[in-house]
C-alpha cells in the first residue's frame, strides 16, 4: 500500500484527517479511503466550529464523494456523529475534509464550482458525474462559504453601476462592479431606485461615505439614489455610454481606444471602423470580463483613470 503522505495528496486531505485504510469497493467501482479527524479536529460543531461535547452517533458510516483518482470515482468513508452544540443544538460534526452538509469534498465542490464559471452547466455535471440538480447546491455552498470568509464590500471606494438585461429584453440586473479589483460585487433582478437602494443598504452608511466615485449611464435613477446614499462620490458617465449616446467623433474615440490594445474594444463601441486582425507581436488584452455578468465588462473594463470626467 501507498504511503499515508502519497494518499493524502491523492484525496486532497491536510493533516487534520487520519487515512486509516484504503480499498477497492468492487460493487460500486470506486476505491474508498476509511478515515477520522484527528483528534484536535474531533467534536466541533459543524456550523460553527465550537468544540461541544458527543450527542449521539448520528447516521452512523457515510461517504464523502472526492475527486476521481484517474477513470475512478473515489470516496471518503467515515463516521458522522453529532455532538450537542450551545449555540446549534444537537449539529452532525465538523469534518476537516468537507464542508457542512456536503456530500462532496472541499476540493470536489471547489473544481465544479470553478468549472461552472469557465463552461456550461451541462457540461459539468456530465463531466463530474453528479446530478443537474447537485451543481447548484454545490455552488450554493461554495459562494456562501466564499462570503462567509471574504466581504466583496470591503474597501469599496470606486464602483460602476449598470443594468442588463436577460429574456430577450424582458428582465434586467442592476449590476455593480469594483473598478479597483475589477470584479463583479453585487447584483440583483430589477432595475429601479428600490431595487439599487438595496445595495446601499447592504453596504450601510459608514461604507457608503467612503465611496469616492461611481460610475453610471447616466440614468436619473441611479443619479438620484447615488447623490442620497453616497454623498461623497462623485457621479461620471461611464465611456461606453459617452460613445454611445451619439455618432462616433474623434474624441469619443480616443475615449473608445484609451488604454485599450488594437482589436479590443472598439470593434462593440464602433462598427463601422472595424479593426485590424490581432497579431502575433500585439500586447496582451487588458481587463477582465466579470463572469456572470457580461455586459459588466463596459463597467469594469477601464479602471477610472480612463473614464471621461
Ligand atoms: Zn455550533
Amino acid at each position: 500500500m501507498l504511503g499515508a503522505n502519497v494518499w493524502r495528496r491523492m484525496l486532497g486531505v491536510d493533516k487534520a484527517t487520519v487515512i486509516e485504510s484504503v480499498e477497492v469497493d468492487e460493487e460500486a467501482n470506486a476505491v474508498v479511503a476509511h478515515v477520522r479527524p484527528r483528534k484536535a479536529a474531533k467534536r466541533r460543531c459543524g456550523r460553527c466550529g465550537v468544540r461541544a461535547p458527543g450527542y449521539d452517533q448520528g447516521e452512523g458510516r457515510r461517504r464523502w464523494r472526492c475527486l476521481d483518482l484517474g477513470t475512478v470515482m473515489c470516496f471518503l468513508e467515515a463516521d458522522s456523529p453529532r455532538v450537542s452544540c450551545p449555540t446549534h443544538g444537537p449539529t452532525v460534526a465538523q469534518v476537516p475534509w468537507a464542508r457542512h452538509g456536503a456530500g462532496h469534498t472541499r476540493d470536489f465542490d471547489d473544481e465544479v464550482a470553478w468549472l461552472v464559471t469557465h463552461t456550461a452547466k451541462s457540461t459539468v455535471y456530465s463531466m463530474m458525474r453528479v446530478a443537474w440538480r447537485t451543481v447548484g447546491s454545490v455552488v450554493s455552498r461554495v459562494v456562501a462559504g466564499g462570503r462567509a470568509a471574504h466581504d466583496l464590500f470591503d474597501g469599496l471606494r470606486r464602483i460602476g453601476i449598470d443594468e442588463i438585461s436577460y429574456k430577450r429584453g424582458h428582465r434586467y440586473l442592476t449590476i455593480c462592479v469594483d473598478h479597483d479589483s475589477r470584479r463583479l460585487v453585487w447584483a440583483a433582478v430589477g432595475r429601479d431606485k428600490k431595487t439599487l437602494n438595496r445595495f446601499f443598504d447592504l453596504l450601510g452608511e459608514e461604507r457608503c461615505a467612503q465611496i469616492t466615485l461611481v460610475s453610471a449611464d447616466g440614468a436619473e435613477g441611479i443619479a438620484d439614489v447615488v447623490a442620497e446614499r453616497a454623498k461623497n462620490a462623485t457621479l461620471c458617465i461611464d465611456s461606453f455610454h459617452v460613445v454611445q449616446s451619439g455618432p462616433p467623433t474623434s474624441s469619443t474615440r480616443s475615449v473608445a481606444r484609451s488604454g485599450t490594445p488594437p482589436g479590443g474594444r472598439v470593434r462593440a463601441l464602433n462598427r463601422e471602423a472595424r479593426p485590424r486582425a490581432r497579431q502575433p507581436d500585439d500586447p496582451p488584452r487588458t481587463g477582465r470580463r466579470c463572469s456572470g455578468a457580461p455586459s459588466a465588462r463596459w463597467t469594469s473594463r477601464d479602471g477610472p483613470a480612463s473614464e471621461p470626467r
